[in-house]
């Protein structure tokens, strides 16, 4: 899998509606500068080798959004891996985008909602809030580091996310954790065989 990052710092997403802000982010993306995962070559030749449909869940203007998206699978042309390419927001194997997490989680710390009431706004079950909340604080330990993350509430790392992490720091979580933020399922090597 290839990710684009840096790319949320170059534009004004919040003003984006999630389909708009994927295709966008795509676009922004130079594949062509981005190395393989697998042979480690630093500007290989990409080519495209297969596109396929993916839900992603938004949360735009207060309601639940289900899109289908186009995901396309670059050939490095050095060592014949696939790869899937995602800009940073979206989740590998996820369906809901990183900000539809973070605007639950957000709720859920900094607001009076109920997790019922919590749960029908964003329409799903009390299961998946706990496990992105789970979630949400095993990747908290692992990137600010077991002393640091004892010092740093929920609330207050949820908020560097909210207002500066997103922006700047999403590579350097993937750097650290060698995932996504939240990404909970690894796929190791090619790859090839598994939708993202
Ligand atoms: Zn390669």
């Amino acid at each position: 899998m290839i990710r684009g990052f840096s790319l949320l710092c170059k534009i004004n997403f919040r003003h984006y509606s999630t389909l708009d802000l994927f295709y966008c982010c795509m676009s922004m993306i130079k594949i062509h500068e981005c190395p393989c995962p697998v042979c480690g070559t630093r500007h290989p030749c990409w080519t495209e080798h297969a596109m396929y449909p993916r839900f992603l869940i938004g949360f735009d203007s207060g309601i639940v959004c289900c899109h289908s998206i186009m995901v396309t699978r670059f050939m490095c042309q050095s060592c014949r891996s696939t790869h899937a390419l995602l800009p940073e927001f979206v989740i590998p194997f996820k369906s809901h985008s990183l900000f539809f997490v973070l605007a639950v989680l957000k709720d859920y710390f900094l607001s009076s909602l109920t997790v019922s009431q919590l749960c029908a706004k964003y329409e799903i079950p009390p299961a998946t809030l706990y496990s992105w909340k789970a979630a949400f604080l095993k990747d908290k330990r692992i990137w600010l580091g077991a002393l640091q993350d004892v010092l740093t509430s929920a609330e207050k790392f949820l908020d560097f996310l909210l207002r500066r992490g997103l922006e700047h720091n999403l590579g350097e979580f993937f750097a650290i954790a060698n995932r996504s933020l939240f990404q909970t399922r690894i796929i190791r090597g090619n790859g090839s065989f598994t939708p993202d």
